[in-house]
């Protein structure tokens, strides 16, 4: 039987994209050839990219709105200096929210002036910051959406006079929010998409073009819209998955429906966590929770050989927190069941009254 995957990253896709992408990797559109074996020039590839970037403008409802969807490679973190090479002129503004951002934030010094202006980094970012301002006169402003890591979550955003740029790799599609607010959006395949290898942007087309200096051709968003994510071969078999996780996430009545189960499996989780007198979270103000990743941690670890081995009874994969949090970490992204989480949550349960 098929895990409950906890995983963070890569991490759960429906098992129907699954057995779909299977199929095509043997015998594509009944071409008689593998999806990894044709031209990514072919009408039936380019069909899938097309369709892709349109399923995720809609998701999004930025059709139509001057924006442009793009697949690129190079992870998550190739956007990191992407950003800063295509908008960073004189000074940018970063919320430091997590890893994710700190990391964003070195790239970006290598180009010019960064102003943190926000920070939760001297708490392990164990909280989101909220009363700050933004300065005026700046390129633009970056922030995190989901911190995959320590498993916060920004439920609002920068007020900003300038391009607001979100890295949003590990909440897309689990959630509505105004992406209108947003001048670019960039997320990982990985975690809530596809497998890895591509990356999604979403970016306003007027904010391009501003900075001066010269752009390498694979790092210009400007080059990669113009060649329709097909300036050089794009990454074929996880454009395709993340296809069909977006048609699959349409067939499901979209983020809308999505962000409502997100929503009962975070209670559920939490609720447990909150109630067993075993267990508590890492986050500290609990409107900050992420509900895509819970990060949490027993009163005492001598108990934590019967807990890893209860989980891994239950057939729990991928629940150990990240190295630099410890603890335990539960990734619920939009393939995962709210029946995966209950099984968790019994878990746990289990630990209490077998002690
Ligand atoms: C995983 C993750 C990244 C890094 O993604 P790569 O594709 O591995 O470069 C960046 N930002 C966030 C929020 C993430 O969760």
């Amino acid at each position: 039987m098929k895990k409950h995957n906890f995983s963070a990253g890569p991490c759960i896709l429906p098992s129907s994209v699954l057995e779909k992408a299977s199929k095509a990797v043997i015998n594509f559109d009944n071409l008689d050839l593998s999806l990894l074996e044709i031209s990514h020039r072919s009408s039936n590839f380019v069909r899938v990219m097309e369709h892709a970037k349109e399923l995720a403008l809609e998701h999004l409802g930025l059709q139509n709105k001057g924006y442009k969807a793009l697949f690129l490679q190079g992870g998550a973190s190739m956007e990191f200096l992407m950003v800063a090479y295509n908008f960073l002129e004189h000074k940018a503004g970063y919320i430091n929210t997590g890893t994710w951002s700190d990391k964003a934030i070195k790239e970006a010094k290598l180009f010019a002036d960064v102003v943190e202006i926000a920070s939760s980094k001297h708490a392990n970012f164990n909280f989101i910051p909220k009363d700050y301002s933004v300065p005026s006169g700046l390129d633009f402003v970056h922030c995190t959406s989901n911190n995959t890591i320590f498993g916060t979550q920004m439920n609002a955003f920068p007020q900003t006079d300038c391009p607001l740029i979100c890295d949003m790799s590990s909440d897309i599609f689990s959630r509505n929010l105004d992406f209108e607010t947003f001048d670019l959006i960039y997320a990982g395949a990985q975690k809530n998409m596809g497998p890895a290898g591509t990356t999604l942007v979403v970016v306003k087309e007027d904010v391009l073009g501003r900075v001066s200096r010269k752009i390498p051709s694979m790092l210009d968003y400007r080059v990669h819209i113009s060649k329709d994510s097909m300036f050089n071969t794009p990454a074929v078999f996880p454009v395709y998955v993340s296809m069909l996780t977006l048609s699959w996430l349409k067939e499901q009545g979209g983020i809308a429906v999505m962000e409502k189960l997100n929503n009962q499996k975070a209670a559920l989780l939490y609720t447990e966590i909150d109630r067993n007198p075993l267990f508590k979270g890492f986050v500290a103000n609990k409107e900050d929770r992420s509900k895509m990743n819970a990060t949490f941690s027993l009163h005492d670890d001598s108990h934590a050989d019967m807990f890893d081995a209860l989980w891994k009874q239950a057939g729990i994969n991928g629940l150990n927190g990240h190295r630099s949090v410890g603890g335990y970490r539960a990734s619920m992204y939009n393939a995962l069941s709210l029946e995966s989480v209950q099984v968790l949550v019994d878990v746990m349960q289990h630990l209490e009254n077998n002690l």
